[in-house]
Parts: C-alpha cells; sequence; structure tokens
C-alpha cells in the first residue's frame, strides 16, 4: 500500500492488516493500535527517528519520555532490569494497565529519545490481542502515548485517532472501543520504596496487596519522584469543566455517575470500571459548541475513581499556563 503524506488509512485489525502495520513500523513509520487502555501512537522504540516522528505528530513541543509496550515478560527483560519486585507486579497484573519504571539495562536497544535521556526505562505489556500481535509481528518494542494532539482527551476508538491525528500517522488499526479507557497506573520500582508517578487502569488498592507496603505517594514526600507527563492542565475539552456538581447550571451539561437525571452518565449504576471506560468519550461528546460548559458528578476517591478523578481534575484545570505541579514551572512537555 502507498502512504501518501497528509493521509491516513483506518484498517479494521485481521492478521493482515497487522502484519502491513508491522511492515509500516519496521519501515519507521507511525501506526495508531488499540490497546485496553486508549489508542496508542506506535512507533519503534529503538528508533530514534520514530520517536521523533512521535512526538512531532502528537504537537508536544519537548520530550515527556515515553512507555516502550512490550509482548512478553521476557521482551521487557531485554530493555530493563526486571528486578523481583518488577517480576511479581508483572506476574499479577500483565497483560494489562500497569507500567512499571525500571532501570535501563546495559545496551538496552530503547531510543534515548524514548526514555527522554533518563536512565529508567518505563514498561508495559497491554492486556489486547490487536496490541500484542502487532508488536510480536514487528519484532521489537514500540513507544506509544496516546494517539491525540497534545494536551487533548484521549481517544478511546479508532474514529477519536482519525480525528485528531488523522493524516499524521500511516495507519490506524480498527479494534473497536478500548475497554478499560483510562491510561495506565505507572509506578516507579527504580527507588528505595516503590512510588505512585500516576493512577490509571490497575486500582492502587490492588498493587498496595500485592506489594504488601502502601505506595509512596507525591504528597506522602516532596521528594517522591515524579512523572515528568504529570501536567496539571491535561486531557482538556475545549469547553470548561466544572467538578463535583450536583446539577447543571444553565448552557451546561451534566456528566452524571450513578442514579441521577444527566445529560450523560459515565455510570447509571455507580460502576467505577463502566465509569472509567466512559469517561473519554463522553467528554468528547459532551465538547460541543452550543453549551457553556461541562459540570461533572463527584465520583468516589477509590479503586478506579482515583485514576478518573486524577483526569478529571486535569481537564478541569486553569488552561494557558500549564504548570507542572511539583516545580510550578511552566511546562512545555505534555503527553
Ligand atoms: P503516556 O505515554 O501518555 O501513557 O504517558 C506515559 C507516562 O509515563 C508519562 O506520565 C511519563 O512522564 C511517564 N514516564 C515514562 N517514562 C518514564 C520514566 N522513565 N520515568 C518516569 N516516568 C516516566
Ligand atoms: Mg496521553
Amino acid at each position: 500500500m502507498l502512504y501518501l503524506p497528509g493521509m491516513s488509512t483506518t484498517l479494521a485489525a485481521t492478521p493482515a492488516t497487522i502484519a502491513e502495520a508491522a511492515a509500516a513500523l519496521a519501515a519507521g513509520k507511525l501506526v495508531a493500535f488499540p490497546t485496553e487502555t486508549v489508542y496508542g501512537l506506535g512507533g519503534d522504540a529503538t528508533c530514534d527517528r520514530a520517536v521523533a516522528a512521535i512526538f512531532e505528530a502528537k504537537g508536544r513541543p519537548s520530550f515527556n519520555p515515553l512507555i516502550a509496550h512490550v509482548a512478553s515478560v521476557e521482551q521487557a527483560a531485554t530493555l530493563v532490569e526486571m528486578t523481583e519486585p518488577a517480576r511479581h507486579l508483572a506476574r499479577l497484573f500483565w497483560p494489562g494497565p500497569l507500567t512499571l519504571v525500571l532501570p535501563r539495562r546495559a545496551g538496552s536497544p530503547v531510543s534515548l529519545l524514548a526514555s527522554a535521556g533518563l536512565d529508567s526505562i518505563a514498561v508495559r505489556m497491554p492486556d489486547h490481542p490487536v496490541a500484542l500481535a502487532l508488536i510480536q509481528a514487528a519484532g521489537r518494542p514500540l513507544a506509544a502515548p496516546s494517539a491525540n494532539r497534545s494536551g487533548a482527551v484521549s481517544p478511546t476508538t479508532a474514529e477519536h485517532v482519525a480525528r485528531c491525528l488523522g493524516g499524521r500517522v500511516a495507519i490506524i488499526l480498527d479494534g473497536g472501543p478500548c475497554r478499560v479507557g483510562v491510561e495506565s497506573t505507572v509506578v516507579d520500582l527504580t527507588g528505595e520504596r516503590p512510588a505512585l508517578l500516576r493512577p490509571g487502569g490497575v486500582a492502587v488498592e490492588a498493587l498496595e496487596a500485592a506489594l504488601g507496603a502502601p505506595l509512596l505517594r507525591s504528597a506522602d514526600s516532596p521528594d517522591a519522584p515524579r512523572s515528568p507527563g504529570q501536567l496539571e492542565s491535561h486531557y482538556a475539552p475545549s469547553l470548561p469543566v466544572r467538578l463535583n456538581a450536583v446539577a447543571a447550571a444553565p448552557g451546561e451539561a451534566l456528566l452524571g455517575f450513578g442514579p441521577v437525571d444527566a445529560t450523560l452518565n459515565l455510570s447509571p449504576s455507580g460502576d467505577l470500571e463502566e465509569a472509567a471506560a466512559n469517561l473519554f468519550a463522553m467528554l468528547r461528546a459532551l465538547d460541543r459548541p452550543d453549551l457553556a460548559g461541562i459540570a461533572v458528578a463527584a465520583i468516589p476517591e477509590h479503586g478506579l475513581g482515583l485514576a478518573i478523578n486524577d483526569r478529571l481534575r486535569r481537564a478541569a484545570a486553569p488552561r494557558g499556563a500549564k504548570q507542572h505541579r511539583r516545580t510550578g514551572e511552566t511546562a512545555r512537555s505534555d503527553e
């Protein structure tokens, strides 16, 4: 197939189209593909040029490190030091929405640009047959941030990707809507204690139970490590977002949770997993020019609610000056 600049082809994921996409990746091109969390903007994680093309396609002005997606624990072990705690968590949660930040292995083939020059690399094995088949067929780890332009709402369908990135990727593999719907939980295992860098698709309670100890969080210690990508304003629709709303104000849409009368409801039955899966698609659906704002009902702060509230707080954060949460420095990087 001929890839014309400025055009993306959306293909239903089949063994043949996955092979075609893998060949495009091996040639340094970008492919958007489904994972259980959100759609990823994939490129060869071992190729500086492909990684640079990812930053370019996202419109990310500086280099926030990317997750290297792998198809097995063995493949991860060729990139990073798979320490005993890492193997333990991988056994329990891989494939799945858990990203582990680990020491870069000597001779690791991962592009230094992908890890933003850090001596650690974030790795994850996604729980999606198309993603796994693609990584295997490509025969290399894939760097894959969410397939949207920097700062915008993450895509959970192939159509969302085509709308935001159309023309910037060679192929969009369509594997249907994403099951989990929020990004992976990121845990840093390079320090003395495991630290939570980002809440996500694996509940923090489940990780803490597996580790038998609480995760270090930035609130516990100002020295706790930070994900460079955790920016205050992010996942932002065009409309203002108001949190913990009881009802919509005039002109606002209400994004509900639980048994309430709402414009759209994340989960009428109050199921946090269902709410996570619906979050980004519903924020997009309510981001309409005929509305003045999006009011969002309160979401309980446990389980996947941590990840949902994290995304909502950043969708609602003041725009303009994007602040790095820890340093207060005006951030120039973005996811
Ligand atoms: P995304 O690719 O959009 O799912 O975001 C990846 C997240 O992982 C971002 O918040 C990054 O800052 C974070 N991340 C990736 N690599 C590292 C690393 N080596 N150390 C710390 N955080 C990382
Ligand atoms: Mg993102």
